[in-house]
């Protein structure tokens, strides 16, 4: 199956005209783009090839509670501009914005229910890998986060994984293709077990165009989500070469 690569570009570009120069720079076959709710609508008008992603989904989405909820952004709303991917419990939602894991297995239901492909992200701390809890976190953090949906029968392009280290987010560190390799063929055996589901599983962390390849190459590692470098042209192009 051919590689995927995510570009979720977080809280940015800072204006239309930007976020329509990245979508165009970024219109390939097995892309995602996944800019902010305010310019899903001017990348999605630039991309023929590549698909539309969201960061993030409102947990309830029945008709009647239409617009009772400030701030927040449904399920139908993102349907309505074309969205495919829904990215669920990224690292900076769960640390920085407090998001616990019994909101993160609401969204996911709420996402698998709307028809999206959801990208569940999981991965440790810095302090949670000194301490040797690697597999102790994402095996808590999966049976968490798909806790609602149990006995719910998944087919696997309906769901991806990505492994994202919280230490190698933003950081310039990436965890090496052998470690994300590892850990990636853990998360398999876990879902296997768990869901009977074996999905793609992406690695997220520090890649970049100097280092995508490296991941890409590894059979273990179905694609990545790239954070900071999906905001630099050249860096997209270096990226997009290798698909
Ligand atoms: C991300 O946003 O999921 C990410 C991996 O960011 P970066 O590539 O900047 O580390």
């Amino acid at each position: 199956m051919a590689k995927l690569i995510m570009f979720n570009w977080k809280m940015n570009p800072s204006s239309v005209q930007e976020a329509g120069v990245l979508a165009q720079a970024s219109d390939h076959e097995h892309v995602v783009v996944v800019p902010p709710f305010p310019y899903l609508l001017v990348a999605g008008d630039m991309l023929t090839r590549a698909q539309l992603g969201a960061q993030d989904v409102f947990w309830e989405n029945p008709p009647e509670r239409k617009g009772s909820f400030t701030g927040e952004v449904s399920a139908s709303q993102l349907k309505d501009m074309n969205v495919k991917y829904v990215i669920v419990g990224h690292s900076e939602r769960r640390h920085k914005l407090h998001e616990s894991d019994e909101v993160i297995a609401k969204k996911l239901r709420t996402a698998f229910d709307a028809g999206f492909i959801s990208v569940l992200c999981v991965g440790e701390t810095k302090e949670e890998r000194a301490a040797g809890k690697t597999e102790e976190v994402i095996t808590r953090q999966i049976a968490a986060d798909l806790s609602l949906m149990a006995g719910v029968s998944i087919p696997s392009d309906r769901i991806l994984l990505a492994y994202e280290p919280v230490w190698a987010i933003g950081t310039g560190d990436p965890e090496t293709p052998a470690g994300a390799a590892k850990t990636i063929g853990f998360i398999r055996s876990v879902l296997r077990s768990q869901i009977s589901v074996t999905p793609q599983v992406l690695y997220g962390g520090s890649v970049t165009g100097d280092n995508v390849n490296d991941f890409l190459k590894l059979p273990e590692i179905d694609g990545v989500l790239v954070g900071g470098a999906s905001l630099k042209t050249d860096e997209i192009e270096k990226m997009l070469a290798l698909l």
